[in-house]
């Protein structure tokens, strides 16, 4: 019960300083807020940038078999139909008969009574995610579209422009980073169930007889990305879903579930998709979708690894691993244990004093170079300087530099480290590389 407790007070605490930092805001909140929906601030904005960034560099960048798409968000109908989501991309849906509250029956312990009011639930429905969109100024079935409620399908699409452009040989992946949208019947609890999001994930193609080397090569390097980007291993467990919980296109999927506040759910997922969306949309398109293998003069559909990775969650599960709250020099402080990659700001330059000009001038000099080197670097002159290191601890600043009396005449800074709040003197022309 304790624990339980304490949860749920962090979890008001991450609510409260992202709010309170510009990290994260309710979607359209001066209206009321627009449920499901969240709006990043300044600082917010840039870890939201680092997160894929740092994702790009992992599963793109450092390799040379995976390719980077980007694909429209809107898709027409056809596409959902091949796809089975048309028919198969539903949760099943409870209403109240009193208070009208939806919910989610497969998550409810007690099906018949209301958990917000106590009233009477009604019958269970199949409530279908994807969002619809008329398109043009005539709505009707021909212009129907909806917005894409995964983004793999954006890969699938493109597989055989991909072919015909890069000829690449099996295996390979193809990968996009981008906005998913769905009509969740119950958005809640921060970023974990929004009704849009960024996903991070890529279509990793194999030949059929690959597929469990594959799938073991990605799940080995999903821990590797977890740790990268700053998540606390042991709030991590596999789950292997079980085949009547998984999607429809899968024949086996492993979820990498995360101790979240409100419980252990869903962070990312790796799914072996076989060859069904290539086969369903070469039928419903008529596209050629096969594969030629030139050495074997082999012609074949390819098979499909799929490791998904929930942007939003992402930075929900980091924010909830870097917290820390600790005592320095006698006085309480909130801090983000961020992985340096990944803080909103780098470096953070102070002049100890506001009012004399010859420092704020020469800390302007230092501010200068460390920005045109590191690029996220603040200013910060505002109130004294215990308070300048804790609203930077707040937001992760790995490292802050005051320029003082000393400065002046020996030619050095304080350098402050985040986490011990140890200082360091060291000579301005050794800062860059110091810091970097
Ligand atoms: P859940 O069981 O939690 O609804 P799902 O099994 O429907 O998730 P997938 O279809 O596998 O999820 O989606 C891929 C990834 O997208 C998930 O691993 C998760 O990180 C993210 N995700 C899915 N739904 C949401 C949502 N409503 N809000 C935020 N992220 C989501």
């Amino acid at each position: 019960m304790k624990e339980k407790t304490e949860d749920h007070a962090l979890m008001d605490k991450i609510v409260s300083l992202c709010k309170r930092r510009g990290l994260v805001f309710q979607g359209s909140e001066i209206y009321g807020g627009l449920a499901g929906t969240w709006d990043y601030g300044p600082y917010g904005a840039e870890l939201a940038h680092n997160v894929e960034e740092l994702w790009r560099k992992h599963f793109i960048r450092e390799r040379d078999d995976v390719f980077a798409v980007q694909s429209a968000t809107l898709m027409p109908e056809a596409v959902w139909k091949a796809s089975g989501h048309l028919s198969g991309f539903t949760d099943p849906m409870v209403e109240c008969k009193k208070c009208h509250h939806r919910f989610r029956a497969d998550q409810l312990s007690d099906k018949k009574k209301c958990p917000d009011c106590g009233g009477e639930l009604g019958e269970e429905k199949v409530f279908n995610l994807l969002l619809p969109v008329a398109l043009g100024s005539v709505e009707g079935k021909s212009n129907m579209a909806y917005l894409r409620g995964e983004i793999a399908q954006g890969m699938f699409v493109n597989f055989k422009n991909i072919l015909d452009t890069m000829r690449p040989e099996l295996p390979f992946g193809l990968a996009q980073i981008g906005r998913a949208y769905r009509n969740e019947i119950a958005p809640r609890d921060f970023l974990f169930r929004v009704r849009e999001f960024d996903l991070m994930e890529f279509e990793y193609f194999v030949r059929e007889a690959d597929w469990q080397k594959y799938f073991e090569m990605w799940r080995i390097e999903m821990w590797r990305w977890i740790e990268r980007v700053g998540i606390e291993k042991d709030k991590i467990h596999e789950l292997e879903v079980a085949p009547a919980d998984r999607a429809h296109y899968s024949k086996r999927t492993i979820d990498f579930e995360f101790d979240y506040p409100f419980g252990r759910k869903e962070l990312y997922g790796l799914a072996y998709r076989t060859d069904y969306d290539l086969k369903k949309h070469s039928a419903e398109s008529g596209a050629e979708m096969s594969y030629f293998d030139e050495v074997k003069k082999e012609k074949f559909i390819p098979h499909v690894i799929e490791p998904t990775f929930g942007h939003g969650r992402t930075m929900f599960a980091v924010l909830l691993s870097a917290y820390r709250e600790d005592e320095m020099n006698g006085e309480k402080r909130v801090y983000l244990k961020l992985k340096p990659e990944i803080a909103p700001v780098k470096v953070a330059v102070f002049p100890l004093l506001k009012n004399k000009p010859e420092l704020v001038k020469k800390a302007r000099e230092v501010y200068a170079v460390l920005k045109k080197e590191i690029g996220a670097v603040e200013w910060d002159d505002n109130g004294n300087i215990g308070k300048r290191y804790r609203r930077q601890d707040e937001i992760g600043t790995p490292q802050c530099v005051t320029v003082d009396f000393e400065t002046l005449e020996k030619d050095d800074v304080t350098i402050r480290d985040r986490d011990s709040g140890e200082q360091e003197r060291v000579k301005v022309k050794e800062l860059v590389a110091k810091l970097k």
